[in-house]
């Protein structure tokens, strides 16, 4: 039996690549620097793994930016707009790199960069590889060999971890038409051949190659695809050693095509689809070794070492010790670094948690467990292990029976609106009396310097708790009235108090936990710190009542209250794996319409519940969609149906394309949704225009992530093109997202003519 790790966080475990890298681009540290300190992290990231024991330590996992980046320089798929960074005097491969990454705007050049996108349903983005037709590719990038080079300095002979060339081709778009990407197989072969042959003759004995595609629902193409590679490969190299890994759910329907690719090595996430290890136990053939991925590596959860030792004896029963591997359920790259530096968490919940230098462990000690080779220490972790997992099973920090029971009680009535929207309809415009084309905006205004500094300052205690509520007060008031006089209709209070639109609920909900130091790479030098939902969901206070109404307070105007829906909140955190994620939705559903219906109480008419996260939630195989949307829009609705008819429901959510999912999003029947829409110029209309969605809808006609100010022309004729496929009455008038990243400068000038675009619009009727 062996270990081995698939892949282990790149960011260091103070973020040092992220301040190393982003030093580098302004200037302040040279090449020489930033490549220390990459050099630095991959021999600390070796050491944990190696003093851990582990038996396949990976390498070329570590990364500038992003491994689908590295793939495509180390290929040489770099689009030719890129070609005069490259030939610049002073520019490095790491420059060319990260030109390709962020855009290059310097020397007389402007060149934008590569599209990103998410990898798979993870937080994660990658660089999208643009392919074209008879595309060739050529080795351009000695990075991988640089790194199996620096490993085997640290007494190391690393797994090298290189993209498979099925997945590779996959991830990518083709830029132009007439090909399919997976044409490019041919071509591509013989760079990944020159790449392990350079690697083989450095030392290497084992490959691995990540084809999470294989999970997903895939065509014939690409089934035949993966068979003509790999056999290619197999005759190429006889002897290496391959590891074909895959993850983020189960094989399923191509478990059949998994098996019979020639490789050694098949790893399989045994978290995300336990079901998955009979079926591939009954085919698996003879020389084939099955890696089971049984430590979670999107999670922080402590591993269940009973739980996985039945899987891992399970299999070891049917092929015997040696033909199996343990391992997480895939790379380590979604799991905060470590634990330890978690210093102010309580005991009790700490000791239910594990990082990835914490998981990298727990791999060691299964292996020892399940082989019998366990020495003192290890059955001690083994006894901690059990009463983790048995105080999780019934601490009080965690289970909350009222919660429990009021979740059980919930009727479908719960989650239906009293009346139907078109009775509703009508009674929101007798008591809401708007103007056609209402304007109205997303939620925040911009977060300036000052109001960070002023939170920055509180949590220090350099501002009282009265000083820091009369800065904010000023500044929503100075919003209010702004906005009064520019003569927007439905008025936001700028959400100046919230830090997060999750973390602000999370830290006033109970059940919730704040890492200090829980960093995940989120994109490039991005990292993101998810909150832990640990236990039962409760609100035990308002949360945003207080703001809301100091805000209407101040107008006699409509204000809008402001909320961050169910779905949003599970999806953003690192969740619960105790019990469902339908079941921890729905908690935080109830603490959500509680907090809606306060609002209503309160005097607020108009709510908003944002779900920009519902589509990422979408499992990766259609077979699934349904279930999931079920349970999501039914949270949404639950959240949203404490109020009478004459409250106005809005939702938002960002960039996302609704055609497969409309129906659902009529479902969730919001009297009002705003979209992301002015990028496409109001194509994503469309599909509320075929589904005669009924209800109203907010195409934003202004693009926030930008900082250029769209006029009012052009948002007339967004309005026209809106107006050519959905009724006027139905239309409101609002930006594309929320303003906190724009500056007021622009802001002021985009939502002035916003508005003067809105009156020219009504006055046509
Ligand atoms: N209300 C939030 C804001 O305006 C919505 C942000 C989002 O959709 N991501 O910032
Ligand atoms: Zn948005």
């Amino acid at each position: 039996m062996q270990t081995h790790i698939l892949g282990y966080p790149r960011i260091g475990s103070k973020r040092e690549l992220k301040k190393a890298c982003e030093q580098y681009w302004s200037g302040k540290i040279l090449l020489e620097e930033l490549l220390t300190t990459g050099r630095n992290i991959c021999n600390h990231n070796w050491n944990i793994q190696k003093e851990a024991g582990i038996d396949l330590i990976p390498c070329n996992d570590f990364s500038y930016y992003d491994q689908v980046l590295d793939m495509s320089l180390i290929v040489g798929a770099i689009p030719v707009r890129y070609h005069e960074v490259a030939l610049k005097k002073n520019n490095s491969e790491l420059d060319l790199y990260f030109a390709m990454a962020r855009g290059y705007q310097k020397d007389g050049l402007d060149i934008t960069a590569m599209e990103m996108t998410k990898w798979f349903d993870t937080n994660y983005h990658y660089i999208v590889p643009e392919f074209y037709k008879n595309q060739q590719f050529k080795l351009t990038s000695d990075k991988i060999f640089n790194e199996f080079a620096g490993a085997k300095q640290a007494g190391i002979n690393a797994k090298p971890v290189l993209i498979g060339l099925v997945s590779y081709l996959l991830l990518g778009k083709e830029k132009e038409e007439g090909f399919d990407k997976l044409d490019l197989a041919k071509n591509l072969l013989p760079v990944y051949t020159e790449i392990i042959t350079k690697l083989q003759d450095q030392g290497a004995q084992w490959i691995q190659f990540d084809e999470p595609f294989l999970t997903l629902d895939i065509t014939e193409k690409a089934k035949e695809t993966y068979q003509y590679v790999y056999r290619e490969l197999r005759k190429q190299f006889p002897k290496l050693k391959f590891i074909i890994a895959t993850y983020f759910d189960g094989l399923k329907d191509n478990a059949s095509l998994a098996v019979s690719l020639p490789a050694d090595v098949l790893h399989i996430d045994l978290v995300r689809n336990p079901e998955q290890l009979e079926d591939i136990l009954n085919t698996i053939p003879e020389n084939l070794s099955l890696s089971l991925g049984v430590v979670d590596g999107r999670n922080i959860w402590k591993n269940n070492y009973e739980k996985s030792l039945t899987f891992i004896k399970k299999a070891t029963e049917k092929l015997g010790t040696e033909r199996i591997f343990v391992a997480p359920s895939c790379s380590l790259l979604h799991s905060p670094c470590d634990l330890d530096f978690e210093t102010a968490l309580q005991p009790e919940i700490k000791n239910w948690l594990s990082f990835a230098k914490q998981k990298v462990k727990e791999v060691v000690s299964l292996k020892a467990l399940a082989s019998g080779t366990e020495d003192e220490s290890i059955l001690a972790d083994f006894e901690d292990n059990k009463k983790a997992v048995a105080s999780r099973k019934t601490s009080s920090l965690i289970h909350n029976d009222k919660v429990k029971q009021r979740v059980a009680a919930v009727t479908e009535e719960d989650a239906q609106r009293k009346n139907s929207f078109r009775i509703r309809k009508e009674k929101q415009q007798e008591s809401l009396q708007l103007p056609l084309f209402p304007t109205t905006t997303i939620g925040s205004f911009p977060q300036t310097t000052e109001v960070r500094s002023w939170r920055a300052q509180f949590k220090k205690g350099d501002l009282s708790a009265e000083q820091y509520d009369a800065l904010l007060k000023e500044e929503t008031q100075r919003t209010i009235r702004w906005q009064e006089e520019i003569g927007i209709d439905v008025l936001v209070h700028g959400e100046f108090e919230r830090n997060d639109m999750v973390e602000y609920f999370g830290e006033k909900l109970e059940g919730f936990i704040f890492t200090k130091n829980g960093w995940v790479q989120s994109y490039g030098s991005r990292c993101v710190k998810p909150p832990v939902i640990f236990g039962d969901i409760s609100r035990p206070d308002p949360m945003t009542v207080y703001w809301s109404q100091y805000a209407q307070s101040q107008t006699s105007k409509w204000v809008k209250g402001m909320l961050t829906g169910p779905v949003t909140i599970l999806q953003w955190s690192f969740v619960r794996d105790d019990q469902p994620r339908a079941e921890t939705c729905k908690q935080i559903a109830l603490a959500i319409r509680d907090e809606v219906v306060d609002l209503e109480k309160a005097g607020i008419r108009i709510i908003q519940i944002d779900e920009p996260a519902i589509r990422e939630g979408l499992p990766l195989r259609k077979a699934e969609w349904q279930n999931y949307l079920k349970w999501a829009v039914e949270a949404f609705r639950i959240s949203a149906s404490g109020v009478e008819d004459a409250t106005q429901i809005h939702t938002h959510m960002c960039y996302s394309e609704f055609n497969d999912i409309i129906k659902n999003i009529a479902d969730m029947d919001a009297d009002v949704i705003t979209i992301e829409c002015s990028r496409s110029q109001m194509e994503l209309l469309n599909a509320f225009a075929d589904f005669k969605y009924p209800n109203e809808i907010g195409p934003g006609v202004y693009d926030i992530h930008s900082p250029r100010v769209p006029s009012k022309e052009e948002m007339i004729e967004l309005l026209r093109k809106a107006q050519n496929v959905i009724p006027a009455s139905q239309l409101w008038v609002n930006p594309d997202c929320g303003l906190k990243t724009r500056h007021w400068e622009e802001t002021e000038k985009a939502l002035i003519a916003m508005v003067a675009a809105a009156k020219e619009a009504s006055a046509a009727y």
